[in-house]
């Protein structure tokens, strides 16, 4: 069995840059320990925005410019950085919150070998959902997980709120 990890915008601007929060900050040692120990296929998402943010539907309605494509809050964290240090993994841009390339690369690189697929990462009410959802649409048979210790929501109360919703849609909550 194939065991995928599919860690999501681990970025500085969601941890310490523009959108950054504590929560966010005091678990990215416990993902990089997750990364560290990760021997098989892993996919990096990168939430990916260019000059034009504010004009996006995203940008209207979250006005903070956030993980503009080369700057510093678009790359990973040093430490998530580091952790990936000598692995192989696949990098994986989205300038969505899901991303609809994921499961198509998923399905390529699995070519047909059953695996099930944990997700770490930032934000949980946001795009760790938003991916879980839409690897399970993708996959049914397929045994999603979330380590809840590995991830942050915009705000403690909405992290709790996505577990719980991930739960409802049969995705395992570990910690
Ligand atoms: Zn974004």
């Amino acid at each position: 069995m194939k065991k995928i990890l599919v860690a999501v915008d681990l970025q500085n601007d969601f941890i310490d840059g523009a959108l950054g929060t504590k929560e966010a900050q005091a678990i990215v040692e416990n993902a990089a320990k997750k990364i560290s120990e990760h021997n098989d296929l892993i996919y990096v998402t990168y939430d990916t925005h260019f000059e034009d943010y504010a004009d996006t539907l995203e940008g209207k309605n979250l006005p903070v410019a956030h993980c503009i494509k080369g700057t510093k809050g678009w790359q990973l964290n040093d430490r998530i950085q580091q952790a990936l240090t000598g692995k192989k993994y696949t990098k994986v841009e989205k300038v969505t919150f899901g991303s609809v390339d994921l499961p198509k690369l998923i399905k390529q690189d699995t070519n047909g070998e059953p695996f099930e697929i944990e997700l770490i990462g930032l934000c949980t009410d946001i795009c760790v959902v938003s991916n879980a959802l839409l690897l399970k649409a993708n996959f049914p048979q397929v045994n999603v997980s979330v380590d809840a210790n590995c991830c942050a929501g915009v705000t403690p109360e909405l992290h709790n709120a996505a577990l719980k919703t991930m739960g409802s849609c049969q995705i395992k909550i570990t910690e």
